[in-house]
């Protein structure tokens, strides 16, 4: 294992998920067949997929001062993420309420709460360390602004930088210019890139202008269709792992966290991303994100 770590900064969420057959008409109370509670959140859900591979980790975010962010941070310190660096606001953790239906289908709607109360000084206490690590990973669940902040500072101290641009938003060029890895799924891609990308074919017509943007790696997850791994100067194919799928979310999460092991060990971005897609089909085999992550040992 090599030495140093991967820091995290993003969003922490407290999920209930419900399995039911199908959603409830208006002013129907319907009962679902199961519930279980999650720790979600797409920069908790990354950073327990590094540590669940064995990469030391630094989840860096805010909950609430409720018993939701504590048991949040106890399933992270269970998962061996550090968690010294998630910080406590007075507004409420965030929080999730996801339907999934027995089809697979997903219906989610989120606070997020604690998750937008992180400020530039917050990250200004914490320089050391987001910026000693080896690996920055970022999402858009968090304020854009702390996020360009940390692109730019990354950049100043020669830190890679991997980019979830999710959800999409808008952003700065110079911030997305300074990005190492830009990841987005084909909703994503569609919304930077300004045309409709929908499949393996139309992710590689258009990803030049993704390139473009970022001035360096790209990659497209396509859900069980795969994924594109793009540079400037051409895109590689990466098949799904076939499986039988139950439920994909964290899926594109999985991915990305096992990703950045791949890259945190030296390994080129192609054999990283066939290790990603590995990882990520084990994922969607289980309900749930952070639980349904793999460690190394099983599949090894
Ligand atoms: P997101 O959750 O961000 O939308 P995707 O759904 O594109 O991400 O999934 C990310 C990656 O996870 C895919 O590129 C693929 O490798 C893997 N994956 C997703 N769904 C499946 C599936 N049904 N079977 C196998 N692998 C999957």
């Amino acid at each position: 294992m090599a030495d140093g770590y991967i820091s995290v900064v993003g969003s922490l969420n407290y999920d209930i998920l419900m399995k039911q057959e199908r959603l409830p008409m208006q002013g129907e109370t319907y009962t679902a067949d199961s519930v279980s509670y999650e720790g979600g959140g797409k920069g908790a859900n990354q950073a327990v997929q590094c540590a669940k591979l064995g990469v030391p980790t630094y989840m860096i975010g805010k909950v609430g001062s409720d018993n939701f962010g504590d048991i949040l941070l106890e399933k992270l310190d269970g998962y061996g993420v550090h968690t010294d660096y998630v910080g406590r606001s007075s507004l409420n953790t965030g929080l999730g309420i996801v339907h999934v239906l027995n089809d697979g289908a997903v219906y989610a709607s989120i606070i997020t709460g604690a998750n937008f109360d992180m400020t530039q000084e917050d990250i200004r206490q914490m320089e050391d360390i987001i910026f000693n690590s080896r690996i920055i990973i970022l999402q858009m669940e968090i304020p854009v602004g702390i996020v360009e902040m940390i692109i730019k500072k990354a950049r100043e101290h020669g830190v890679y930088v991997i980019l979830n641009a999710a959800p999409a938003k808008e952003i700065s060029k110079e911030a997305l210019q300074r990005v190492d890895c830009l990841v987005v799924n084909e909703t994503e891609a569609s919304f930077y890139a300004g045309e409709e990308i929908k499949d393996a074919e139309t992710a590689r017509q258009h990803a030049h202008k993704l390139t473009e943007l970022t001035n360096g790696t790209v990659i497209i997850t396509l859900g069980k269709n795969g994924s594109i791994l793009c540079d400037g100067n051409s895109c590689t194919f990466i098949p799904s792992v076939k499986v039988d799928a139950i439920e994909t979310t964290g899926a594109g999460d999985s991915y990305i966290g096992a990703f950045a092991y791949g890259k945190y060990n030296g390994k080129s971005d192609e054999e990283a991303c066939r290790f990603a897609a590995r990882i990520a089909a084990v994922t969607v085999t289980k309900i749930g994100a952070q639980g349904a992550m793999p460690y190394l040992e099983e599949i090894e």
